[in-house]
């Protein structure tokens, strides 16, 4: 039997998955992250992107939004903002999402705003990659 670690994602309105899984990958500020069993302990924190853990052999894909991963050798809890399923993903309110963000980015804004609405664009971008990639 493949060896395991086990893995939180609890997003803001629910636990998304608690179980072992055999391997994580996850989209780092820096690049693609692989987590195996015992790696070592490290705190970092994960930019709107997609992630995807092996369980039982079959790789699961989710889209997640921004967030922290705490990884230790036999466990790693991901925090995050939001995190879908391919086939949990509303592509017409993810399109609409992405609309708005675009024009909101053509109108004069703070900065404060600007980043909210460039947030809101990667979140709406991010969707619909993972909703076309890994749901047909
Ligand atoms: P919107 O403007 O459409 O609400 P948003 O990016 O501001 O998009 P979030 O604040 O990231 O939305 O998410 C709020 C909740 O809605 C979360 O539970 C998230 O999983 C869910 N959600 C957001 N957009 C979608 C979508 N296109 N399909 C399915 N669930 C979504």
């Amino acid at each position: 039997m493949a060896k395991t670690f086990y893995l939180e994602i609890i997003a803001t309105d629910r636990v998304f998955f608690k179980g072992d899984t055999e391997h994580l990958v996850i989209t780092a500020v820096d690049g693609l992250l692989g987590i195996l069993p015992g790696h070592e302990p490290l705190v970092t924190s994960l930019p709107t992107g997609e992630l995807k853990y092996m369980v039982n052999g079959k790789w699961r894909y989710a889209a997640i939004s921004e967030g922290f991963i705490q990884i230790m050798p036999d466990k790693a809890v991901i925090l995050a903002d939001s995190c879908e399923l391919p086939e949990e993903i509303d592509i017409k309110r993810a399109e609409e999402a992405r609309e708005r963000a675009e024009e909101q980015m053509r109108q004069k804004q703070s900065i404060r705003e600007y980043y909210e609405t460039q947030a809101a664009l990667n979140r709406a971008i991010n969707r619909l990659k993972i909703s076309q990639k890994h749901f047909k």
